[in-house]
């Protein structure tokens, strides 16, 4: 069952690579969509030792920004009592600095809802490349990697890697975007039975781990992909008991609960 009343993945103004747009504008989207559960899921500050390989290292917020976007959620949360508003991070897997991120987190663990654990980097020849920055950087993946493919494959068993560390510690609810190599999907051939054996492998993971996952809409609004993320593996995530929560992942408040209705009309069995 999803609730289609709650939007688990938003980001905020703290965000370096975001809008402006004040914390109330995206709670006012919220009630104007009927939305009564909202999780900020703000990019968590990176470890020290990794350096942000985008071009204007801005693909997370500062370590600085941190204590300030935990006080404006929970003062929006004072503001809005009528609504279920939680605090989160989105927590970047980060292979080679699992140990740091979850020693420089923890301290703010005890203030934290839920969070949600993604992947944006892959370690390619002892280097981290974006996965998502831009359609060049990705194509760039791609020929270091091998093909679309190999980039799937090689983003789903990273992520399996990493799922044994102890991410509960940081509140880690559920795995964001999980095929988040599928925003540029349009510029490739690919045939998703293909990465079955590494899809199928990571889903038992994160149902043994009780982990659920983000059913994330931003895929809809990206032209190179026309889909949400993770809706490809709902069926087989869904025969493994794992749950789903829809999140907008909206970087401006306009996009609170954007593509929730598609979904919700397109999918029926729901
Ligand atoms: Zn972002
Ligand atoms: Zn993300």
């Amino acid at each position: 069952m999803i609730d289609f009343t709650r939007d688990g993945h938003l980001h905020t103004p703290f965000c370096p690579h975001g809008s402006n747009d004040p914390l109330h504008m995206y709670v006012e989207q919220a009630l104007a969509r009927g939305i009564k559960t909202l999780t900020f899921t703000e990019h968590a500050p990176f470890p020290a030792r990794f350096l942000d390989p985008t071009p204007e290292k801005d693909s997370a917020m500062s370590l600085e920004s941190l204590p300030l976007y935990i006080e404006a959620v929970q003062k929006l949360k004072r503001s809005y009592p009528e609504l279920d508003l939680r605090l989160g991070l989105e927590i970047d897997y980060l292979p080679g600095c699992e140990a740091e991120t979850l020693a420089f987190l923890e301290p703010y663990a005890d203030v934290l809802d839920e969070t949600i654990l993604s992947q944006h980097f892959l370690f390619v020849d002892g280097e981290l490349l974006p996965v998502d920055f831009s359609a060049e950087s990705f194509d760039t993946l791609v020929r270091r990697v091998g093909s679309f493919e190999d980039v799937m494959r090689r983003y789903y068993t990273t992520l399996e890697v990493g799922l044994a560390f102890p991410w509960e510690c940081l509140k880690v609810n559920r795995i964001g975007h999980i095929d988040l190599p599928i925003k540029y999907q349009t510029n490739y051939v690919w045939d998703r039975a293909n990465v079955q054996k590494q899809q199928t492998s990571l889903l038992q993971r994160i149902a043994e781990r009780g982990f659920g996952l983000d059913l994330n809409t931003a895929g809809l609004r990206k032209p190179e992909c026309r889909q949400p993320y993770a809706i490809d593996v709902m069926t087989e995530a869904s025969t493994l008991g794992i749950p789903f929560v829809l999140g907008s992942d909206a970087h401006i408040a306009k996009d609170v609960g954007s593509g929730f209705e598609t979904i919700q009309k397109k999918a029926t069995f729901l």
